[in-house]
């Protein structure tokens, strides 16, 4: 018998896993230099944290999670997203009590039972970053600013950035009963009926064609906004101009999550066919009051590790240099591998990335490995240099060689290598 991945999930093995890693820094990189502090919290969560905070009429809730029984009787979710997790943890530790904004950054596997196809799949990660407890235009465009410098770090260049506002509590009721009322006089199958009652910013996100051709004429968000949304959101174009990042206003922007208000974006990617979102986040001023917090306005995105992975590949950005090392050590023989081996320490030690030969393998299945590990030079120990208490050092990319005394041999490669 044997096994493979579950559907839906995949291994990711070098040389591509290396940018995996890549794009996990490159993605964080900028938040942490924004004064965002690292949390880490449980892969899996009471269910009601998901089912209250994500909102209980949308598909990850109603479709998408894995829900299991604890053997304590306690009903678990793997997280399908980061956000009501730091919330509440945020909450648990009463950090609101202390300096305001809490930023917070995080990093892992996220869970989501969906259909799988390219870029949409059942286990996925992200890259996350939220800060709480203060309702400034300035800390939504400063995070969206920090994705998108993330991403430009990367090399990508077709990234964009779609920005639209939710509204808040005061105007977004007007909006939906305006929406609402829009709806209910279209030509609609009974599912999306029923999701008119419940969640009708969501039918805007509807893909169908016959669906999509209907909602032409739909109220805008864009156009109800109160004035106080409108002054806001003003405020984070203006904020986002200012820094030199380009936005493209989108007002059928909706996202699934319930906790959304005012500033909703997306970062889509146009090299990925239809999973071309790579990222997206907003501002959730209700969430914390939902799961049985204070009051604590907050604003975050989740970024796609795994999409933006697809995305170098779409612009050929990928770099493949898995596990490459500037060092190959090529010992001739059981003798010469006692002897290279504590050199081989030696050298990592002093810093140098060293791989060597093993299994016994005679010269030219040596050599040949130490020509794919990628390294600039192989160390080569037989007998005779044994006897002359020296090593070959040979430069791989000229084939020049040189025999340096094993006492040398860490100074002399640092010196040729730095
Ligand atoms: P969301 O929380 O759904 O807005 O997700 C934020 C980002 O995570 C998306 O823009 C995607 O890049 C990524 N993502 C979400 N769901 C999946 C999935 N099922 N498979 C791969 N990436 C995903």
């Amino acid at each position: 018998m044997t096994f493979q991945a579950p559907k839906g999930t995949f291994d990711w093995m070098p040389p591509r896993s290396e940018t995996v890693l890549a794009v996990r820094d490159a993605l964080a990189a900028p938040a942490r230099r924004a004064g965002y502090g690292y949390v880490e919290t449980p892969a899996f969560e009471d269910t009601g944290l998901f089912s209250r905070g994500v909102g209980e009429s949308t598909d990850i809730v109603t479709k998408e999670m894995y829900t299991f029984t604890s053997r304590g009787g306690q009903s678990l979710t793997l997280r399908p997203e980061g956000t009501a997790s730091v919330v509440r943890a945020v909450i648990e530790h009463g950090l609101y009590g202390g300096p305001l904004p809490i930023k917070l950054w995080y990093s892992g596997s996220f869970f989501r039972y969906e259909r799988a196809q390219a870029g949409r799949y059942r286990h996925f990660s992200q890259v996350g970053a939220e800060a709480l407890g203060a309702e400034d235009p300035a800390l939504d465009a400063e995070l969206i600013v920090l994705a998108m410098d993330g991403y430009a770090s990367l090399g990508l260049r077709r990234v964009r950035l779609l920005l639209n506002s939710l509204g808040c509590k005061e105007c977004r009721p007007a909006y939906r009963a305006a929406l609402q009322d829009f709806l209910r006089a279209l030509d609609l199958d009974e599912a999306t009926r029923q999701r008119i009652e419940i969640n009708p910013l969501r039918v805007l996100d509807d893909k169908r064609p016959e669906v999509r051709a209907q909602l032409a004429d739909a109220p805008l968000v864009t156009d109800h906004l109160c004035g106080a949304c409108k002054a806001y959101h003003e405020e984070v174009r203006g904020l986002l101009t200012a820094a030199g990042v380009p936005y493209e206003d989108d007002p059928r922007l909706v996202r699934g999550l319930d906790y959304y208000t005012r500033t909703t974006f997306e970062f889509v990617h146009d090299g990925l066919g239809a999973q071309s979102a790579v990222g997206g986040g907003g501002r959730y001023d209700g969430l914390s009051e939902m799961i049985g917090g204070p009051q604590l306005p907050g604003v975050g995105w989740a970024l796609g590790v795994d999409r933006t992975v697809l995305a170098l590949e779409a612009e050929g950005l990928l770099a493949e240099r898995a596990g490459r090392v500037d060092v190959f050590a090529v010992p001739l023989g059981e003798e010469a591998r006692r002897r290279i081996f504590p050199l081989v320490a030696a050298l990592r030690r002093a810093g140098l990335a060293v791989d060597m030969s093993f299994g016994g393998r005679g010269v030219k299945g040596a050599m040949k490995a130490a020509d794919r590990s990628g390294a600039r030079y192989a160390v080569i120990l037989g007998d005779r240099d044994i006897e002359a208490g020296a090593v070959q050092v040979k430069d791989l990319t000229t084939a020049d060689q040189t025999a340096v005394p094993f006492a040398e041999v860490v100074d002399v490669l640092k010196g040729r290598l730095s």
